[in-house]
């Protein structure tokens, strides 16, 4: 008899899972996604009137230093080598983004070289915080008070609606200082865009007989979970226990969209650090794929607000108080039999796309290595501290 599993969720740690079960173990997958289509926050779909592959949930670039996930996902689609820049607009001007040595001589009107920027830099990094306990400590300890008011601020109180104070350092350390006038966003040995776009990669992830997708499909952890050996849920982990403690706080996003002639900005991504303006950023989502030609050209400026039921949860905020809510539902999660939590709304972590992938990659080794042997599946893939 086969295996009967259930996942829940149809993004990249449910796709992966789900390639990854049927190639090693004999079994059969029903998928419930509660939307209309498959790839979670990452599915992209053509713009009828412009034919632009559009993200649908905003900007996703793949970037990873990993090999072996980098030769994963391109053995299901062809990827095409792509640079995200990025740019900044505050106080009237516009900047280069990541902060280098071109967005320094912009900010301060001077002429630095690497060296000298350095310097000047190390005068401006507040020298008494030593170890940064928050994203305000850990940018003016290492950028100081000017470039942080400047491009950081602003644009990440509108981003997560409350004081960069409040905020855990390691979302700062998404994004680095550079030296020299390489204005290339990310630092990972390889980055791309898949050519066909995500959701055909999460399409062709699922393709197999044993896997059955079902749309428009919304679970209920109270619903009919007996028949299925194990399930692997990849929801937000309040809603599976009905937010019984209370709800998680996460950050959504609204787009509004426009359609103009030829290039709007020129770049595919303008940030608006300004705290006055009321978006955070524009993104052009034709630059995401410059071997093609579009005369016409759609932008999403990005709104972002707190999550509310019906919103789509975006950016997991981890304030102190949601690290205890988490833990209460990781707690009770544990006393579970026969389900796993997997990916970024169930772990209720910020996770890049190769984060997710490797993640799931692991967790369906230690799954399945579980399952042979007749022991306790994990409930998680990562511990909380
Ligand atoms: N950030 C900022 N100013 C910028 C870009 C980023 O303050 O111009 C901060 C902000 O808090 C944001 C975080 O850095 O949430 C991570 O930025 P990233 O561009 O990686 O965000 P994502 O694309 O995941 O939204």
């Amino acid at each position: 008899m086969p295996f009967r599993f259930l996942i829940v969720g149809s993004g990249f740690s449910g796709a992966v899972l789900a390639n990854q079960l049927v190639k090693n173990l004999d079994c059969r997958i029903d998928i419930f996604e509660e939307r209309d289509h498959i790839a979670g926050n990452c599915h992209t779909s053509r713009d009828e009137e412009t034919g632009i592959m559009v993200h649908r949930y905003g900007p996703h670039i793949f970037n990873t230093d990993k090999k072996e996930i980098w030769d994963f996902v391109n053995s299901f689609t062809e990827f095409r080598p792509y640079v995200h820049r990025v740019k900044a607009m505050y106080n009237g001007n516009v900047y280069s983004l990541p902060v280098n040595l071109l967005t320094l001589n912009q900010l301060f009107k001077q002429t630095f070289t690497p060296q000298s920027a350095r310097e000047f830099l190390n005068t401006l990094a507040d020298k008494t915080i030593i170890e940064p306990k928050n994203f305000e400590e850990q940018a003016l300890r290492f950028i100081g008070k000017e470039l942080y008011q400047a491009f950081f601020y602003g644009y990440t109180k509108k981003q997560w609606g409350c004081e960069p104070a409040e905020l855990p350092a390691s979302i700062l350390k998404r994004i680095p200082v550079r030296f020299n006038y390489d204005d290339n966003y990310h630092n990972n040995s390889y980055t791309g865009i898949p050519v066909e776009g995500y959701t055909y990669l999460i399409q062709k992830l699922l393709d197999h007989p044993s896997v059955s997708i079902h749309l428009n499909k919304k679970f209920s952890s109270s619903g009919e979970v007996s028949s299925y050996d194990h399930i692997f849920y990849t929801g937000p982990i309040d809603a599976w226990f009905n937010y019984e403690y209370g709800r998680l706080g996460y950050r959504t996003v609204t787009f509004e969209s426009s359609i103009h002639d030829g290039d709007y900005q020129g770049v595919t991504q303008m940030n608006y650090c300004d705290e006055n303006i009321p978006y955070t950023r524009i993104a052009e989502h034709k630059h995401f794929t410059p071997w093609e030609h579009h005369e016409k050209t759609i932008v999403f400026k990005e709104f972002s607000k707190e999550t509310t039921k019906d919103d789509v949860p975006y950016y997991p905020k981890r304030l102190n108080q949601d690290k205890k809510l988490l833990d209460q539902y990781r707690q009770k999660a544990t006393m579970l039999s026969n389900v796993s939590f997997l990916g970024r709304l169930a772990t209720y972590r910020y996770m890049d796309m190769h984060h997710v992938i490797g993640e799931a990659l692991q967790f369906s080794k230690s799954f399945t290595a579980a399952l042979l042997s007749g022991t306790n599946p994990p409930v998680f893939p990562n511990s909380e501290n």
